[in-house]
């Protein structure tokens, strides 16, 4: 028998029931937009979010707003819900472009800028008296790739369009400094409306983990002193970084370690090679969430750029290199080349989400190149990560 009763449920997509520990965070949202339902259309309401990666926040605005729209349907008034993920819309037409297709318009790809689609969403809510909480999620990939100017199209839409009062945003983001990129209006009201997540302590997580594994396991497959472990060496109290997300993997892995060694349950042992695993893969969980929304070709560029430095034995490679590299690659896939235009787009994207090192640097009567660099590694296990992914993309 197996000793998961519902693995998925310590996934990191995975919406629990109950956010133990985040009751005053969800309270203080309530609070910012009750007037959605008690009064929609008085006010257009802006909050952001601000914690570290594994503090809760996309699971809170997840559970927050899912309440919410059940609470507005009950009422009988036309709320929608828009997730926005910044990591996989990198661009603003992208983001516009998503807020449209989630309201379910139809969008060309292309044709319309984003003022055009931005002007749709609004005349299709004016038109169906509707409004709409948005949230940026992992805002700071937007306005890294993005630009200020972007953001200012973002965050001052609700007045350039028609004073519209049916648009609602939250901002979520790690970063704390990400305030600094709001015009100065938006700047000092955001102020206002800041919730700030802490890393968790030990105890808190205990709970969480406490509840995630009554989810997850078979009652007599583990037992507390597993969690209690887990709990002491992730709290932010302790030695760890009070992120929920690496203690809910390290249990995971526990348990696919004692499944695959057919034990009929957890043991501490099985927690301890977790928590080893786990802290050598740390750099390749960070550029997860990046990777995870990468097209086929920028991966199979990253995984140029990874073969080549492997193979050359170098701590960086030219541009050039890699590109011939990439030709390569894409000949023992059968696929299409993208231009020299795309993969230095693509290079522009993976620097600026932290996964390379890209500078540029004149080569005197050379011209000018690129170098590139991984600042982390073992390689060899990033090569094994980033050629599953690809794999997937082809399937
Ligand atoms: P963030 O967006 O801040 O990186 P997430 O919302 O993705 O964090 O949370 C990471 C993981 O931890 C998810 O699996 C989530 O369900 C879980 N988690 C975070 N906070 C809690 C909590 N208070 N109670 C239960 N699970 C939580
Ligand atoms: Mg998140």
């Amino acid at each position: 028998q197996s000793i998961f009763k519902n693995r998925e449920s310590l996934m990191p997509e995975y919406i629990p029931e109950a956010l133990p520990h985040r009751e005053n965070e969800l309270k203080l949202l309530a609070s910012y937009f009750r007037h959605l339902i008690a009064n929609p259309g008085s006010m257009s309401q802006r909050v952001l979010i601000v914690g570290r990666v594994g503090t809760g926040k996309t699971t809170l605005m997840r559970t927050f707003a899912t309440n919410l729209t059940s609470i507005a349907r009950e009422k009988g008034l036309s709320f929608d819900y828009i997730h926005v993920n910044c990591y996989k819309n990198r661009s603003l037409f992208g983001i516009v472009r998503d807020i449209a297709l989630q309201l379910g318009l139809s969008v060309p790809h292309r044709g319309l800028s984003s003022k055009e689609i931005m002007d749709a969403v609004i005349s299709f809510l004016d038109e169906g008296d509707r409004y709409t909480l948005i949230v940026f999620d992992d805002f700071h990939y937007f306005v890294n790739i993005a630009g200020k100017e972007a953001v200012y199209f973002i965050t001052r839409a609700y007045e350039a369009f028609h004073e519209s009062k049916r648009l609602n945003m939250v901002f979520v983001s790690t970063d704390t400094n990400i305030i600094g990129v709001f015009d100065p209006v938006t700047e000092s009201y955001l102020n206002r409306y800041i919730i700030k997540l802490q890393p968790y302590t030990s105890s808190q997580l205990l709970d969480i983990l406490r509840y995630r594994a009554s989810l997850a396991f078979h009652e007599d497959a583990y037992d507390e002193k597993l969690l209690e472990l887990i709990a002491e060496y992730e709290g932010v109290d302790r030695s760890g970084e009070g992120n929920a997300r690496h203690a809910l993997t390290i249990l995971l892995t526990a348990g696919d370690i004692a499944e695959k060694e057919g034990a009929g349950r957890i043991s501490i042992e099985h927690v301890r090679k977790a928590i080893t695993i786990h802290d050598r893969s740390k750099e390749i969980e960070r550029i997860n969430d990046v990777l995870r929304y990468s097209s086929l070709h920028e991966l199979l560029l990253l995984l140029s750029i990874i073969r080549l430095l492997r193979k050359k034995n170098d701590k960086e490679v030219e541009m050039g290199e890699v590109e011939d590299e990439y030709r390569l690659l894409c000949n023992i896939h059968g696929e299409i080349p993208r231009s020299h235009t795309q993969l230095y787009e693509y290079t522009r994207n993976l620097s600026k989400t932290g996964v390379i090192n890209a500078v540029t640097k004149n080569m005197g009567n050379r011209g000018r190149t690129t170098l590139i660099s991984i600042p982390y590694g073992p390689l060899e296990e990033l090569e094994k990560y980033v050629t599953t992914l690809v794999t997937k993309k082809r399937e």
